[in-house]
């Protein structure tokens, strides 16, 4: 029973549930790779589409379809495809709805597999992708072109936090006949809905906060019935990176705490930002909740509340941002976020390491800056961690 007047939270609690004649009060987890019929005529029925239900998982699945429509109800959507990874989430987009002359604009401030995606593969089938900066409507409006069909962002960026405006790129997406696809892999529906702000397709990395605890490989496709119900689900049930039934299964129990994680993360990361910005070696702090952040003003108003991830700047470039990395005990040194434990990377030498120094400079990624993916931990012990580094670099 679910209900339109729910809000994020409880849907994500309670949304897609549906009790087998058990009575089962959690969410079951049916590890079964096809299903059975009553009859040879029943068999034909279902493969023929007359009838509705299951037939293998690479399909259907009960644990992934509860997790879809948990997703689906938290992101308003009408539809949602579970895949295996957040990469497939937008492999299985591309596929679904473009086809070879087609254009992409996309922010120049995506996940590194996702530019080698668009450039070295989707280039091969004859699909051309513009890169804009995500701060710049007009850029959007100038790379556009009569066969653009997707546009494409992440919201907040990484690892700089700046902010793209999904109701306006909406419009303009809208206005030259495309589609605005949101990877919203940072905030999660807990604190931005971009489907309600106008966007058409939201793309999800499960893997991150919507596990949040580190375990699965997962993703989503959120969007209408004829474009993710329909293209979308066409490409995962034929090419096959569907989501495992144990995947949905770890995710939808994450879906029923994301809402209060993501409270939690957003308010360490504040006081953790403000700390930072206050420390003598911080030339820099990047964070969508502090008033300094050039697009705070657009933050409050897009997105509930700040999220997770945070960037700064040390003065003494890669040797400094090095030291301060290494002389934290507890945070993990990792380049995966959206876990409950804190991880610290230097992008410079790791997630933005394949670019040219002149590529990074545009980027805006220093070799001084470090970023932080705020954890569950608290937040006076996370602070201590960053300070045994940072107060030596103080002391010079
Ligand atoms: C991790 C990530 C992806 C890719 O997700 P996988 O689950 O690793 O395939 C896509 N977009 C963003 C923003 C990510 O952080």
């Amino acid at each position: 029973m679910d209900d339109e007047d729910w809000g994020t939270a409880t849907r994500g609690v309670r949304a897609g549930q549906r009790r087998t004649e058990e009575g089962e009060h959690a969410e079951p987890l049916f590890l079964t790779s096809s299903y059975v019929f009553a009859s040879a005529a029943e068999a034909a029925a279902r493969f023929a589409g007359e009838t509705p239900g299951n037939i293998y998982s690479r399909f259907t699945n009960p644990t992934v379809r509860t997790f879809e429509q948990r997703l689906a109800a938290m992101e308003r959507g009408e539809c949602c495809v579970a895949t295996a990874s957040g990469m497939a989430a937008i492999l299985a987009t591309c596929l679904g709805l473009l086809q070879a002359g087609d254009h992409i604009v996309s922010s120049r401030s995506i996940f590194g597999s996702t530019t080698v995606l668009f450039d070295k593969y989707l280039a091969r089938f004859g699909i051309e992708v513009s890169y804009v900066p995500l701060e710049d409507p007009d850029a959007w409006a100038a790379a556009a072109r009569p066969e653009t069909r997707l546009f494409f962002l992440e919201t907040p960026s990484n690892p700089l936090t700046a902010l793209g405006d999904i109701s306006v790129l909406a419009d303009l997406a809208h206005a030259r006949g495309g589609l605005l696809v949101v990877d919203n892999c940072f905030c999660t529906p807990a604190l931005q809905r971009p489907l309600t702000l106008g966007a058409d397709i939201v793309i999800h990395s499960a893997t991150k906060y919507i596990d949040g605890q580190g375990r699965c490989i997962g993703g989503a496709v959120v969007g209408n019935r004829e474009q993710v119900g329909e293209a979308v689900f066409g490409v995962i049930r034929t090419a096959g990176p569907s989501m495992s039934p144990f995947n949905a299964w770890v995710f939808l129990k994450g879906l029923e705490t994301l809402s209060l994680r993501m409270r939690a993360h957003s308010a360490s990361a504040l006081a953790l930002a403000r700390w930072l910005e206050s420390h003598p070696a911080v030339t820099r702090v990047h964070y969508p909740g502090l008033a300094s952040h050039p697009q705070h003003a657009l933050a409050r108003r897009q997105q509930d509340d700040f999220g997770g991830i945070l960037a700064f700047e040390v003065r003494g470039g890669q040797a400094a941002a090095w030291q301060v990395i290494d002389a934290t005990r507890m945070i993990s040194i990792t380049a995966n976020l959206g876990d409950a434990k804190t991880t610290i990377t230097h992008p410079a030498s790791t997630t933005h390491g394949r670019l040219s120094p002149e590529q990074r400079a545009a980027a805006g990624v220093g070799d001084g800056l470090i970023r932080l993916a705020v954890g569950l931990e608290e937040v006076e012990d996370i602070q201590r961690d960053l300070a045994r580094g940072l107060d030596a670099l103080a002391r010079g």
